[in-house]
């Protein structure tokens, strides 16, 4: 992955607080205001009767984690990048895998996407897509080394880890006949070093995406450093309120959270921690970009008592050593059970209504993509949102300028 998105000044800070403050008020009003209207799109299921017959298993995965680590760094345009992709080719036998290249700004890059379909495919079949980026980094600008920071690293967690969690999956998906269709996205270029930070192959997938294919696609789920021995999952920002909502019954039925007990009774262990959020930059950006719900399972704390953004990420300490069995199958597992259950399948009415009027949009998920892309990724605001927000900036300059001038 990815870019941090928590570096501040303390006045920009301070100033950014207020705003995210007045902004998140105004945005609970009209939560309040138009309470009866929201929902979440997703169904109701029953999680408890799958999970004694999960079988996503977590050896496998770091098996895969290993080999993708000794083929060296998966760099874009790299050999090792073109072997592993042909391991995909040939073991996804069950699987329709095309690979997608691009060229953009000079860089050719490859995507691989694999689409497995219910017999009864039609146009109007839902879509899950998870994903994970397969190149790794071609930089270790954050190495104690200065003379290694132009090296680019293993990736064992960064990169090896979600494409380990998705052959798995791609293993135990096909016996679940789902009603569904399942992409597995293995993106190329999303860690390059290069600025500003660009996740070349999502956008690239997400530019190819017709209406019809963003209509079906309920969830997009990203799968990135989930390997760290020392899991510790939590809520990211930006995401879509809705399928994170999906998550926390999920990991409280699999006992990865403090204070609820699993399926079988047994107490829950800190594994996530919802109340606490990171802003990072990652693959999901590009599908909440064209109005897709989107979010990212990532543990950016990587390593023992590790800050976030710290630890071993982009370092040349990613390595397979760091990466656990255990941690690998707690996430798989977390996802096959929310395949198995149905969790991230919208409500059938839900999807009638969107059909037969358009813009009913779900209320929740509006304001919040509003406000997501108003605070930062993208510079373009509209209408009466961005003058509010302009106002509350001139608002804050003029206090702090009042106040500087007061301190003098
Ligand atoms: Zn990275």
């Amino acid at each position: 992955m990815l870019t941090d998105k928590t570096e501040f000044s303390p006045l920009a800070a301070r100033n950014a607080m207020v705003v995210a403050i007045l902004l998140l008020s105004t945005c609970s009003t009209s939560f309040s205001a138009q309470a009866s209207t929201v929902y979440s799109p997703y169904q109701a299921v029953e999680m408890c009767d799958y999970v004694d017959e999960l079988s996503f298993n977590g050896t496998r995965a770091n098996e895969s984690v290993q080999w993708q680590s000794s083929l060296g760094p998966r760099t874009i345009g790299s050999n090792a990048s073109a072997v592993l992709r042909a391991s995909v080719q040939e073991n996804l036998t069950q699987w329709n895998v095309t690979m997608h290249e691009y060229t953009v700004e000079d860089i050719t890059f490859t995507n691989i996407q694999a689409s497995l379909r219910p017999d009864n495919f039609t146009q109007d079949t839902p879509r899950i897509v998870l994903v994970a980026h397969y190149d790794s980094r071609d930089a270790a600008e954050r190495d104690p080394d200065v003379n290694r920071t132009g090296e680019p690293i293993i990736g064992a967690n960064d990169g090896a880890s979600g494409v380990a969690a998705l052959i798995e999956l791609a293993r135990i998906i096909p016996p679940m006949e789902l009603e569904y269709e399942v992409e597995l996205l293995f993106t190329d270029a999303e860690d390059k070093n290069h600025t500003p930070h660009t996740f070349f192959g999502a956008d690239a997938w997400g530019a190819d995406q017709t209406d019809v294919d963003i209509h079906r696609t309920d969830a997009y789920i990203v799968l990135d450093m989930i390997g760290d021995a020392d899991l510790q999952l939590t809520h990211i920002w930006p995401g879509n309120g809705s399928l994170w909502s999906t998550i926390t019954p999920l990991a409280q039925s699999l006992g990865m959270v403090e204070g609820h007990p699993d399926c079988n009774g047994e107490p829950g262990v800190k594994i996530l921690d919802m109340n606490t959020s990171f802003g990072v930059s990652d693959d999901h950006l590009a599908a909440l970009e064209i109005g897709i719900p989107a979010i990212d399972l990532i543990d950016i704390r990587f390593g023992p008592n590790a800050t976030a953004f710290g630890g071993y990420w982009h370092t040349h300490e990613d390595t397979p050593d760091k990466v656990s069995a255990e941690s690998l199958e707690t996430v798989g597992r977390l996802v096959e059970l929310g395949l198995k259950s149905d969790a991230w399948i919208w409500n059938a009415s839900i999807r009638m209504q969107q059909e037969v009027a358009e813009p009913v949009e779900v209320v929740e998920e509006k304001s919040e993509r509003n406000v997501e892309s108003e605070s930062e990724t993208y510079p373009f605001l509209a209408s009466v949102a961005g003058i509010s927000i302009f106002a509350i900036i001139v608002l804050i300059f003029i206090l702090n300028r009042q106040m500087r001038t007061s301190l003098k």
